[in-house]
């Protein structure tokens, strides 16, 4: 992934785990799923139960898998990690589950891509801790049901939309996650930048907070840029050397990189501003139409660029100013 500012987790990117917040305290923003999480762990430790299930939902990059394991160290409890595309065959959640101990918090990211003969198997886990499996094959064929530790799921997805209904409603605690304000990734980058050893300013960390859109991956991703550019000047990064390296990395003031534009100038020059659907509208930038909805859509809705509309996305002024364009007098708003 060429992209700086995807919000997607790289690999390689170790830096990652030594820059997560490892308490709720420390965890910036989202005070409104932090406030309820606050309440549901003190009463879970109360009554030393596990804590119900949770679902986290929210574009990439910003918190899940940090606030998942945020929840496990709060409760004091065991945390294991897995995804949806991971879990290939019903026998793997079988093991993973049989393996956790009471209260364990069990993290599934990219929920809504697990498949259906793994998710049969949750169901019946999460409901009421037991495990139905079929032992044999053919006519000799008989089912065991075996007892599970009381074990709490986090599962974390990009939009709620996606999973299934009854897989949905088994979640007692379901937290959707917002994007940053520009003040909170501000914390963000000062924080990562003191746990990086890095000489940053409050003007720094504004002007890359500006660009992160909304999104403390992102944030974090560009601060390590700019820090390469600041080293290389033996300089402290301050607004103009952040201004100046993210220019270089063809990010915009309002955190928009060539894909975004490219997205809007489609919109715009080809559809005459929309509605356009997303299938045609990804296709014209020769993206997946996922990766599209996930990674671009959100973030330019939120910043009032696009619209939905039932019959497609509509170019709002935002757009039109933003590239330097001239917007229809009569707008489709
Ligand atoms: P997600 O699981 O939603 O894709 P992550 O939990 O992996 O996101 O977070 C991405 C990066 O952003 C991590 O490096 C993490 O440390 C950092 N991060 C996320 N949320 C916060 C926050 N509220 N405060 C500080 N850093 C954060």
């Amino acid at each position: 992934d060429e992209r700086i500012i995807s919000a997607d987790a790289e690999p390689g990117e170790k830096h990652d785990r030594a820059l997560r917040p490892q308490t709720l305290s420390e965890f910036v923003g989202q005070s409104a799923a932090k406030g309820n999480l606050k309440v549901f762990i003190d009463a879970a430790r109360g009554r030393a139960e596990a804590l119900d299930h949770v679902l986290l939902f929210g574009p990439p990059g910003l918190g899940k898998t940090t606030l998942a394991q945020i929840v496990a160290r709060e409760l004091g409890v065991g945390f294991r990690a897995t995804s949806g595309p991971i879990l290939a065959k019903a026998g793997d959640l079988a093991a993973i589950l049989t393996n956790l101990e009471p209260r364990d918090v069990l993290f599934i990211d990219e929920i809504h891509r697990m498949s259906p003969l793994v998710e049969e198997i949750l169901y019946p886990a999460m409901e009421d801790h037991v495990l139905d499996l079929i032992i044999g094959e053919g006519p000799s064929a008989r089912s065991v049901r075996i007892d599970l530790a009381p074990f709490t799921l986090v599962g974390a997805t990009t939009r709620a939309g996606l999973l299934a209904t009854p897989l949905r409603d088994r979640f007692g605690i379901p937290l959707r996650l917002e994007f940053y304000t520009p003040e909170e990734l501000t914390a963000v980058i000062r924080g990562a930048a003191r746990k990086m050893g890095a000489a940053i300013t409050e003007d720094g960390a504004m002007e890359i907070a500006r660009r992160a859109r909304g999104t403390p991956r992102i944030a974090g991703r560009l601060l390590r840029r700019v820090r390469d550019f600041a080293d290389a000047e033996g300089k402290t990064i301050d607004a103009l050397s952040a201004a100046r390296a993210l220019a270089r990395l063809e990010v915009d003031e309002q955190g928009l990189d060539s894909l975004d534009r490219r997205f809007l100038k489609a919109l715009i020059e080809n559809y005459g501003g929309g509605p356009v659907g997303m299938d045609t509208l990804a296709a014209a930038i020769a993206e997946a139409r996922d990766a599209v909805e996930d990674v671009i859509e959100p973030y330019l809705l939120q910043q009032g660029f696009i619209m939905r509309t039932p019959r497609g996305r509509v170019a709002c002024a935002r757009a039109y100013e933003h590239l330097g364009l001239e917007a229809p007098k009569v707008q489709a708003a």
